[in-house]
């Protein structure tokens, strides 16, 4: 039996992993569907304390996996299905297999919300894409139009990234004042190939018919006026919801899909605890999440040294 199994390899995670592995506890991290989480689809972090000068995301969460396994931790490609309490813990389907272990820490993070407009799935990757550091410098972006839905940071990072490959980029946003930091809200206004459509939503992507992005429809909210926007890709920025389904009837959700804690990061069962973008609807940053896993992995420590007492 684990003593420590971590789900998850994003920031919180690893910072779990980080503590466990040096307190000797040789955590088991199992990856996910993404390893290294969502930090590694962006481009520079540049609030993360110690990086004067920012550092990529990819090139972070390498460094605190490496740092990790430096001290004991197992990571291990691999994803969970089911979780249920045993005889002195819990149980894990783990890509069929089962893994026995006294204590849990839930890093699963978030993943990126949708539109739910007609056309969003059917063009996805061909034209429509929640990452622009991922599919930014796709020739098919190459020098055309392209569109950013959204107005926090998410969606200012992207459209600035997209200006390095775009002709324009349209940031398209419900309201008329941008949620972004004020840095990046700025930054952002002020670039002249960013022209932001205010007030306004897209209520399709065109053109399912061809099987590409040959536009959007957008619907002023204010005015209720319609109309067609030309463009060849649509990056939609409009946050994340949590991945926390398959704990569902186990462990306690709010109505918004994120872990019910009854504490910081327990939870209402004995020996699991959460910890960063699963549980943290509110400041969502990768030293929040940070911190919210080094909480878990002393509670995790703790937990452990009472059952041995
Ligand atoms: P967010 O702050 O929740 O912003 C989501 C944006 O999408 C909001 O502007 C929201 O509009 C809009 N939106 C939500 N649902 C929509 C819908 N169905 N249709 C149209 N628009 C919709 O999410 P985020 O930008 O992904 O940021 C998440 C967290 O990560 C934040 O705490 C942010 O500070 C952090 N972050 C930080 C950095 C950085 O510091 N480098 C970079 C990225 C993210 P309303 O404004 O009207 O609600």
């Amino acid at each position: 039996m684990e003593n420590v199994v971590i789900i998850g390899t994003g920031c919180a995670g690893l910072t779990s992993a980080i503590y466990t592995a040096r307190a000797n506890l040789k955590p088991l991290v199992l990856t996910g569907t993404m390893p290294g989480g969502l930090l590694t689809t962006t481009s520079i972090v540049e609030n993360f304390p110690g990086f004067p000068d920012g550092i990529d995301g990819y090139e972070l969460m390498t460094r605190m996996q490496k740092q990790a396994e430096k001290f004991g931790a197992r990571v291990r490609f691999g994803t969970v299905e089911s979780v249920k309490q045993i005889e002195g813990g819990l149980e894990l389907s783990v890509d069929g297999e089962p893994v026995k272990t006294r204590t849990l820490i839930v890093a699963s993070g978030a993943g990126h919300k949708h539109l739910h407009v007609p056309g969003e799935i059917e063009l996805e990757k061909k034209g429509v894409t929640y990452c622009a550091t991922c599919d930014g410098a796709l020739p098919m972006f190459r020098n055309k139009a392209l569109v950013v839905v959204g107005g926090g940071d998410s969606a200012c990072e992207e459209a600035t990234y997209l200006t390095r490959f775009a002709s324009t980029v349209y940031l398209i946003h419900r309201r008329d004042t941008l949620r972004a930091s004020r840095i990046m809200a700025e930054r952002t206004l002020a670039n002249p190939k960013i022209k932001p459509v205010w007030d306004s939503v897209v209520t399709e992507v065109t053109d399912v018919a061809t099987d590409t992005v040959t536009g959007v429809k957008l619907k002023n909210l204010k005015t209720g006026e319609e109309s067609h926007l030309p463009c060849a890709g649509l990056f939609v920025a409009i946050g994340h919801v949590p991945n926390t389904a398959i704990f569902k009837g186990f462990l306690d959700l709010h109505e918004n899909g994120y872990f019910k804690t009854t504490g910081t990061v327990t939870t209402n069962v004995p020996g699991v605890f959460v910890a960063g973008d699963c549980v943290d609807a509110v400041y969502r940053q990768a030293i929040t999440a940070a911190g919210l896993g080094c909480s878990a992995a002393i509670e995790a420590e703790r937990y452990l040294a009472a059952l041995n007492s």
